[in-house]
């Protein structure tokens, strides 16, 4: 498989066929998450591997100030939503939304909860994208 294949819109693309997507260095097992071409430990070649989607809360914040694709999807001063850094089982750790937890009152939200991937759809037609979220396993 060519290097070029592991860029962010292939990543995007496993998102829309709501499948979390790494890459694994072939050399030393590291896995990234959005995939990189080679390994960034030893430069080793990488590979698709396919994650679980499981993890838990290892930091958050609570943001107010939204960037232009949140502001998009309603999100802002009045209606704040939760930033989080998700340590997956696997390993890597990735930032993402977190969804199902009390923006309103963020001393609730604890480190370490279990989360799972969750697959948001914004946008309408061509402009159609899927998101990576996670959300708090029940
Ligand atoms: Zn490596």
């Amino acid at each position: 498989m060519s290097e070029q294949t592991f860029t962010g819109m292939a990543f995007s693309h496993f998102l829309s066929e709501h499948r979390l997507m790494g890459s694994r260095c072939a050399a030393c097992d590291e896995i990234h998450v959005p995939p990189r071409p080679f390994c960034n430990h030893c430069e080793g070649e990488s590979e698709w591997v396919e994650l679980s989607g499981r993890g838990q809360l290892a930091a958050f914040t609570v943001v107010y100030i939204a960037p232009t694709a949140m502001l998009e999807a309603g999100y802002g001063r009045k209606q704040p939503y939760c930033s989080g850094v998700v340590e997956l089982d696997e390993g890597p750790r990735i930032s993402a939304q977190i969804l199902g937890v009390d923006v309103a009152h963020p001393e609730t939200i604890t480190i370490g909860t279990p989360l799972r991937a969750a697959f948001v759809e914004r946008g309408e037609g061509e402009a159609k994208r899927t998101f990576l979220a996670f959300e708090v396993v029940a």
